[in-house]
């Protein structure tokens, strides 16, 4: 019994210390926090980082569509916040710490977002990646938890604060997806034009089968299907007898993800990742069935599937891995290095 009380004192005490002592109002600003080493343990190798990489960044947030000056670290803690859930694994954030940093500075090196101007990046999780202040994402968070969260995000930044990840002697190209349903994609295969980058192939990928995206059933009537497919192919008729969808999958890629697939009777060919948009599927791992006046949709994973699946780090996290070695397994033949100066 005593053992009970002197837990519940202990908390409590914890609890009290650990609480941020201003929680409101003004309670959050982003600065270094002593006694926190980056890569705790981990061999230094240090890479020279460029006099760009350590200025504020110039980042558009799209939603209160203005331009914010945010030094890399604070921006970084913001993608982590808005980029995976602050209850996955201690780990598995500090993956994510790494990749979005590694994702930034990649960034402001090809010039910045290609679609706002004067941006080093946007907020726009589809065209760089997604951020939120870390205060706005602290007040969606059951108030219980906030603290610890928070704790759990400014942990994962700081201990890997200026880590970023590189391929041979160059930054990788750190793209990522929450859930790649049993496999990941390569590159090559994903993005028409993308080339073959060394690190990212397709990976079996056993440890995101927790995710509520791991697989999926999506119904749709054929009339719905038919609209969002004719705003692209015009008049063709899209459903055969019996409101069978007239579309075949002329080709797939290794992991099993649809590349091209035919609409109607015509040759017109349209890529996976179009049809996914067009009828709002999670992904291009796709097969369909007419049942009665319904199609279904069978789907795997979430996202374009390139490079590290965030359920699968968590996964991952869970059964005892550690973030470099989470970082290898999605990016082979990577390592984690510290920017110089940082
Ligand atoms: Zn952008
Ligand atoms: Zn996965």
């Amino acid at each position: 019994m005593w053992k009970i009380l002197l837990l519940y004192l202990l908390s409590l005490f914890l609890a009290l210390i650990l609480l941020p002592a201003s929680l409101v109002g003004g309670w959050w600003r982003w600065e270094s926090r002593e006694g926190i080493r980056p890569l705790d343990g981990a061999p230094a190798k240090y890479f020279p980082a460029s006099e760009a990489w350590v200025r504020d960044l110039k980042i558009y947030c799209t939603v209160q569509k203005k331009m914010l000056d945010l030094p890399l670290e604070e921006y970084i803690a913001g993608v982590v916040a808005a980029e995976m859930p602050a209850s996955f694994h201690p780990e598995a954030l500090k993956a994510q710490a790494i990749i979005a940093r590694t994702y930034a500075l990649v960034k402001v090196r090809q010039g910045g977002c290609s679609k706002n101007p004067g941006a080093d990046l946007c907020t726009g999780s589809t065209c760089c990646q997604a951020w939120e202040d870390i205060r706005t994402v602290a007040e969606k968070w059951p108030e219980k938890e906030a603290s610890f969260y928070l704790e759990r995000i400014l942990n994962a930044v700081e201990s890997t604060r200026g880590a970023v990840l590189m391929y041979r002697e160059d930054l990788a190209q750190t793209v990522y997806h929450s859930t790649c349903g049993g496999e990941t994609e390569a590159a090559a295969e994903a993005w028409s034009g993308g080339g073959d980058v060394p690190y990212l192939q397709s990976v079996e990928c056993n440890f995101c089968r927790h995710s509520p995206h791991y697989t999926g059933e999506q119904e749709m009537d054929p009339a719905s299907y038919a609209a969002a497919l004719r705003k692209e192919s015009g008049a063709l008729p899209v459903l055969g007898e019996g409101n069978i969808p007239l579309m075949e999958v002329v080709s797939r890629s290794g992991s099993g993800r649809n590349m091209l697939l035919r609409i109607g009777n015509s040759g017109q060919l349209y890529r996976g990742e179009e049809i996914r948009r067009l009828l709002g599927l999670p992904s291009t791992y796709f097969r369909w069935q007419a049942e009665g006046d319904r199609i279904i949709f069978y789907t795997r994973g979430y996202g374009h599937g390139v490079g590290l699946c965030q359920y699968g780090a968590d996964g991952m996290a869970s059964q005892g891995y550690t973030f470099p070695e989470i970082l290898q397994f999605y990016y082979r033949e990577t390592e984690v290095r510290l920017l110089n100066d940082h």
